[in-house]
């Protein structure tokens, strides 16, 4: 590793020099991206080897499973990167028009659908991770270190001043990697908590919310028919199996099924159709009874919510901040864990312009950045809490003061199947376009009103468009 030997990146002109980013998956990526804005040199390490092809890859599992890049992480991932959407859509991403091109049954109703022009991407996670990765590999100031897994980390008093690596799969020496800032984003897996209490540190409590999901999933032969430029998703309570299906680049359909706790999951093709025919409704199944599977079913088992309370230590050490899934790993169901990687990552952007006006990182920049991302992990946190303590094995776990949220929110799930008003606000709130505060606005309240009462929500885009066009009914077959 002749690489670090003597590497010096300090430059003068830069008040800050070096950061090293741990993991290149996409809360690493999108900080580096940002990182490279403010200091001389990035570095990325990362235990993986380098893409060769947008394929799921070890050290990222979860990669053979439906990912989606909510609005606000597509709008930021843009802003960071310019022109990713559109080379996205080139490399065979799809566009889909929330309202109109998404068709989401929830406990018991369709959502009620209209052109509502929020619009987001379809594609399989390692083409949008290999693209990001692409973009970031382009910077002049990052470098990529590919099959190089972290030992631990260098410290000097109460202060990281880098890590300690070894090359993946050989047992050479570890060598040591110097930085101003080591940025940890290894996901669920970081070591930061176990590192902290090696140094003397007190460990990050953590709050775990055990709704344990499995997760199949398998692809399908689409076609080109533009008429299949639409995405379906079947979940919520009282099943307790979820259902989706996006198109993704190659012509496929991507299909996951996804199942509470102990429920037995499909192992094979034929169980996978059986699984999803028992789904609450038949329309996934009918999508795809006909279609021809172009992969294995493939299996992960996700065991809960977990989240390192960072925010509440009292004594940190300098030169290390923690972000992505190593601070806060959110139910997938929900999708949100890549945008707020997306939103960490301009927040990072934000308090490092404040830094270099300051002429450096100060001592306690870590303590400020786990109290600026609290109120973005507050607000995915809350709507996990919301939805997961419906399940009845959680229920003795569940916290009174979630009591009058959890009421308040099945009523305006009740609002969108009925009303478009009601449903496009929940999109923009659930797509962190708009604070949750606007669910609880003088228009949220009145559709919840109607709901309640069995109106029609009173709302005229909802009554002009037809709702929803059953899927099965506008199949391309
Ligand atoms: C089944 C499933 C479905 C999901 N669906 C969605 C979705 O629809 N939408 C969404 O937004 N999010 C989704 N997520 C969450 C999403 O995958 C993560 O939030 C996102 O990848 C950001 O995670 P991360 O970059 O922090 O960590 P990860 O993606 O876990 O990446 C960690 C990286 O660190 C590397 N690494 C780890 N340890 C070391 C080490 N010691 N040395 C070197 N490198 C190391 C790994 O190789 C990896 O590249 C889903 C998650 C799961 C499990």
């Amino acid at each position: 590793m002749r690489y670090f030997a003597g590497t010096n990146f300090r430059m003068s002109r830069y008040p800050l020099s070096h950061a090293v980013v741990l993991g290149g998956s996409i809360a690493g990526l999108f900080a580096a991206r940002v990182l490279s804005d403010h200091f001389a040199h990035v570095t990325i390490i990362e235990r993986d080897g380098p893409f060769p092809a947008p394929e799921p890859r070890k050290g990222v599992p979860q990669g053979n499973h439906v990912h989606v890049l909510l609005a606000r992480g597509r709008m930021i991932a843009d802003a960071l990167l310019p022109g990713l959407s559109d080379e996205l859509l080139t490399l065979g991403a799809v566009q889909l028009n929330a309202g109109r091109d998404f068709a989401w049954h929830y406990a018991g109703g369709w959502r009620a659908q209209h052109d509502d022009g929020l619009v987001f991407l379809s594609m399989s996670r390692p083409l949008l991770e290999s693209q990001i990765a692409k973009r970031i590999r382009a910077l002049a100031n990052v470098t990529v270190l590919n099959d190089v897994r972290i030992a631990g980390p260098l410290s000097g008093g109460s202060r990281i001043t880098g890590v300690r690596v070894t090359q993946t799969g050989r047992s050479a020496q570890a060598s040591e990697v110097e930085a101003d800032l080591v940025v940890d984003a290894t996901g669920r897996g970081s070591a930061t908590p176990q590192w902290l209490a090696e140094l003397g540190f007190p460990e990050p409590p953590r709050d775990l919310v055990g709704a344990r999901v499995a997760y199949t999933s398998c692809t399908f032969h689409r076609g080109r028919d533009r008429s299949n430029h639409r995405a379906l998703l079947v979940s919520g309570k009282p099943s307790r199996r979820n259902g989706v299906i996006f198109p993704i680049e190659g012509d496929r359909w991507l299909v996951g099924l996804q199942g509470f706790f102990d429920d037995p999951m499909p192992r094979d093709r034929e169980d996978f159709q059986a699984y999803a025919r028992s789904l609450a409704v038949p329309d996934l199944y009918e999508m795809i009874r006909d279609c021809e599977p172009l992969s294995e079913v493939k299996q992960y088992r996700f065991a809960g919510s977990l989240r390192h309370r960072y925010e509440q230590l009292s004594r940190l050490p300098e030169g290390l901040i923690v972000l992505g899934d190593a601070v806060c790993s959110f139910n997938p169901v929900y999708g949100q864990g890549m945008t707020v990687s997306a939103l960490e990552a301009e927040i990072l952007g934000g308090m490092l312009v404040r830094a270099k006006a300051e002429g450096g990182l100060s001592p306690d920049f870590a303590r400020r950045w786990f109290k600026s991302i609290e109120p973005v992990i507050d607000a995915a946190w809350t709507g996990v809490l919301v939805e997961d303590f419906w399940l009845p094995e959680l229920a003795e776990q569940r916290p009174l003061h979630l009591r009058p949220m959890q009421w308040y929110m099945d009523h305006v799930q009740r609002a969108t199947h009925r009303s478009a008003l009601a449903t496009n606000q929940f999109y923009r709130v659930i797509n962190f376009l708009d604070p949750p505060a606007k669910l609880f606005g003088p228009r949220m309240i009145a559709e919840v009103i109607l709901a309640g009462f069995g109106g029609s929500g009173g709302n005229s885009a909802s009554q002009k468009t037809p709702l929803r066009q059953p899927i099965h009914t506008s199949r391309a077959d």
